[in-house]
């Protein structure tokens, strides 16, 4: 059990920041970022161009996925002391496919009460479904697929719930991908009889595009323009 946490006025914002194009950032989350004593970051480097562009300087401090915990028993500490905390992560919303959620977790458990607020933004899992063309009033995301272990078993299961005889009637299934596993992972589909599929990539970018197709379409679109082949994507299995 946690403390009690009436005393003091420390609170820690989780902040979104944007996927891409600095502009994708709300006026909230620089008024938070300008206000805070201290930005937690994913990777201090990165969200340093952003700081930069709003000009805005403060202390920051790393928090990755592997000193998350840690890192939580520091930030309960200064919440105690009165101190306002901000976190963001690389890119994007915090907790999706991202550090964050342990965090939260954590100073919820230490701290009873604790005031963890939600400046949210952008993510590209909603930009892409903003800009896909389908029906989203139902889906399901399952960000990145485990590489090895249990691979396999998942990519079937995508396979079914995308089928229009599955007893969901069909549903997109929506994940994070690395440029250099996208040609593998469409091939994966492709075996498993996968009709269709979305591609976001380059999200709020220069090249920003969307890609429909069926697997093959789209390996054979990637083998003639190798270009398209960089950046980050989010693919859409769709029924
Ligand atoms: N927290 C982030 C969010 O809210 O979207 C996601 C972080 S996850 C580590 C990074 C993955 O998100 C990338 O590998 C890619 O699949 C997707 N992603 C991030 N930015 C993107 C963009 N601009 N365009 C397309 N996909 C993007």
């Amino acid at each position: 059990m946690g403390t009690p946490f009436e005393q003091t006025q420390g609170k820690l914002s989780i902040v979104a920041t944007p996927i891409g194009n600095l502009e994708d950032i709300t006026l909230r989350a620089l008024r938070t970022l300008k206000e805070c004593d201290v930005i937690y970051a994913e990777d201090t480097r990165v969200i340093s161009k952003l700081l930069a562009r709003y000009e805005i300087k403060k202390p920051l401090q790393r928090l990755d996925a592997a000193m998350e915990s840690k890192r939580a028993d520091q930030i309960v500490e200064r919440l105690e002391a009165g101190e306002r905390v901000a976190f963001v992560s690389d890119a994007g919303t915090p907790g999706i496919s991202d550090p964050g959620a342990r965090l939260v977790a954590q100073v919820r458990a230490q701290l009873l009460g604790a005031k963890i607020e939600a400046i949210p933004g952008a993510s590209a899992l909603t930009a892409a479904l903003s800009i896909a063309g389908l029906d989203t009033a139902e889906f399901i995301f399952l960000g990145f697929l485990p590489h090895k272990k249990g691979r396999q078993t998942t990519l079937k299961q995508i396979a079914e719930m995308v089928r229009k005889d599955s007893p969901q009637g069909g549903i997109p299934v929506v994940l994070y991908e690395s440029p250099h596993r996208i040609e593998k992972l469409l091939k994966e589909l492709e075996v498993l009889g996968v009709s269709r599929v979305t591609i976001a990539r380059e999200l709020t970018k220069i090249h920003e595009e969307v890609l429909s197709g069926t697997p093959a379409e789209l390996l054979a679109h990637f083998a003639a323009c190798p270009d398209t082949v960089r950046g980050e994507f989010v693919v859409i299995v769709t029924p």
